[in-house]
């Protein structure tokens, strides 16, 4: 028995490269910088931090794109479609993007980053919120808190529409 139902997988846009997740999530969050802008074509881009033993890719081979810099993007050859991230100088994490998932639908956010450069209009429901990232240091609590409000089955209320709608 185990809460979350792993193993999920999951694939990019085409399916040519599929993934494979193994390990519970330590923490899902959202990030409004401008560079997650850009590379996910919207307000913000969604992420969920996992140790990088409970990640595998099972088919394809991802490329490395954005800025070819410290932080490894990783990308499907064919379509292009952005799937994790790998952070510089640590190889015991990866990031990857929840609506790979063949099935996202648990996920929501339980932090946001980069708040002072988002769009004016971009809510989510995230209970932690970080002008720009959250010191190395406040992860441990964050991951604490974030495994007992999934397993307590928390789950945040939808942020409520700016527009009644047309009658
Ligand atoms: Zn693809
Ligand atoms: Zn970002």
């Amino acid at each position: 028995m185990n809460d979350w139902k792993l193993p999920w997988e999951g694939g990019c846009r085409c399916g040519q490269v599929r993934l494979k997740i193994t390990a519970p999530p330590m923490v899902t969050a959202a990030c409004h910088c401008t560079g997650c802008q850009r590379m996910s074509a919207s307000a913000f881009s969604l992420g969920i931090l996992l140790p990088s033993d409970g990640f595998q890719v099972t088919q394809g081979e991802p490329v490395i794109g954005g800025l070819h810099g410290p932080v490894r993007h990783f990308f499907c050859p064919y379509c292009m479609t952005w799937m994790f991230n790998r952070p510089p100088g640590v190889d015991t994490i990866v990031i990857v993007r929840p609506t790979m998932l063949d099935d996202p639908s648990w996920f929501w956010p339980f932090i946001e980053t980069c708040t002072r450069e988002k769009l004016p209009w971009a809510s989510t429901p995230a209970l932690h919120s970080f002008e720009g990232f959250p010191d190395p240091a406040a992860y441990e609590p964050l991951m604490k808190e974030f495994a007992e409000r999934f397993r307590e089955g928390f789950s945040p209320r939808a942020p409520t529409p700016a527009k009644a709608p047309v009658a």
